[in-house]
């Protein structure tokens, strides 16, 4: 199977003789066997099945591969969320004192979970501007750093990686290089060919694409390797107590430890497990990415080439537009498309950004994104109301920022519904 299409339509489940065509949702939460040692087996991790959905669950499994396989990755798992995808990717490879480099434009809630919650676990991150040198972003590394972190379109400052710039300086210092791949989709962006070693993915967002069901994804490349970096590692490269003095990176190799491991022992521990039948929606909304990305990308440039050309728009923020100042990385990174989702600013400040938005017709207000339903957020009056004007822009939101994301409806639609909402 060699194309993207054909892999977001068919990867992940091959029907047999007589077998459902669509995805059978397994809803059970166990699976029955003849005898003890054939499940005893299972547990040792000596031989492939199931025993219980917390762990592994067939439905799930064919997604799983499916996103593996979008990504050009060697075993994939999916989770309650993305942000179970975050915690899981993180966690499996630094515990209490080891150190974590970030890139600062990130999503909220992984800023959140990084500098706030696994800070209280233990594990320390330094934030680095997406636009820092070279060397200082080798200055941040710590002799316990265990990973670099980014995200390919930041949400919501749109800012697209340079991966070169931060997966040389993670292999410089022996550690892998996690990428959020969330905004483009594999369709746009192919982390793993620019030095990414795992990627993670808000499902929620464009891989579901119906605003219909919240769920996480984790892929790892099979390029990092474990063993080389053995004393790093330990919980990859020394046997696991917890399970039976199993070694992940000697018994399931350079390709499968990290995820055997996130499975066996963490999704085990901290059960962030998705629903099988949320799973099944979620594979209804793969089977027309590569089809709906082109749309949301193609109503966004529209929809951005209005404003930046309008005078009641004081600026325009989006990666496709070749007035951004992202506009060359998204063009060396994901040339084919970014996303569908466009910042700007309202002339009249505040005031006047919170007036357009409640004269929005057909884009409807909500913190969702990547919908197939045109949606916007005003993050001053929502997600960010209790600053003012000044802690705002310290948090790199401007009080006049709005965040519109393009669904799949007409971009002309589109466009009178925006014009008509910047009033006279
Ligand atoms: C939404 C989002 C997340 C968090 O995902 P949830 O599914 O809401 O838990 C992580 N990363 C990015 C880039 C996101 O947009």
């Amino acid at each position: 199977m060699s194309g993207i299409g054909t892999k977001c339509v068919q990867a992940g489940y091959k029907p047999k003789n007589g077998e459902p065509r669509q995805i059978p949702i397994i809803e059970s939460t166990t699976f029955k066997y003849d005898t003890g040692a054939a499940m005893g087996a299972l547990f040792d991790l000596e031989a492939p099945g199931y025993f219980y959905s917390r762990l592994q669950n067939p439905t799930c499994d064919m997604v799983a591969a499916k996103i593996a396989a979008l990504e050009g990755g060697t075993a994939g798992m999916l989770t309650s969320s993305g942000q179970a995808a975050s915690l899981l990717a993180v966690f499996n490879l630094c515990s209490a004192g080891d150190h974590v480099v970030a890139c600062s434009a990130i999503y909220g809630g992984t800023y959140n979970l990084l500098a706030v919650t696994m800070k209280r676990m233990g594990i320390a991150t330094t934030f680095v501007s997406p636009d820092c040198t070279e060397d200082e972003l080798d200055a941040a590394f710590r002799p316990e750093t265990k990973l670099v972190f980014g995200e390919s379109i930041a949400n919501p400052a749109l800012a697209v990686l340079d991966f070169e710039k931060f997966s040389s300086a993670a292999h410089r210092h022996g550690v892998p290089l996690i990428v959020d791949n969330t905004f483009p989709t594999p369709i746009n962006c192919q982390p793993f060919a620019w030095g990414a070693d795992i990627v993670t993915h808000s499902t929620t967002k464009y891989m579901d694409g119906h605003g219909s069901a919240v769920g996480g994804a984790i892929v790892d490349s099979g390029k990092f390797d474990w063993m080389a970096h053995a004393d790093k590692y330990p919980g990859l490269c020394t046997p696991d107590e917890s399970y039976h003095g199993i070694t992940y990176a000697e018994k399931f190799g350079q390709g499968g430890a990290f995820i055997t491991k996130a499975t066996a022992q963490l999704m085990r521990d901290l059960g962030v497990t998705p629903s099988p039948f949320s799973v099944y929606l979620l594979n209804l909304g793969l089977e027309s990415l590569h089809v709906r990305m082109k749309r949301h990308c193609s109503n966004a440039l529209a929809v951005a080439k209005f404003l930046s050309e309008d005078s009641r728009v004081a600026w325009v923020n989006y990666p496709g537009l070749p007035s951004s100042k992202e506009y060359a990385k998204a063009q060396k990174y994901m040339p084919d498309g970014t996303c569908g989702v466009v910042s700007f600013g309202v002339k009249g400040g505040r005031a006047a950004a919170g007036a357009f938005m409640e004269k929005l017709r057909l884009v409807a207000i909500e913190t969702h994104v990547a919908d197939a339903r045109s949606c916007c957020l005003h993050p001053a009056t929502t997600t960010h109301r209790q600053m003012n004007d000044e802690e705002l822009l310290a948090a790199g939101v401007s009080a006049d920022l709005v965040r519109l994301s393009c669904g799949l409806e007409d971009p002309e639609d589109l466009i009178s519904d925006v014009d008509q909402a910047l009033g006279k």
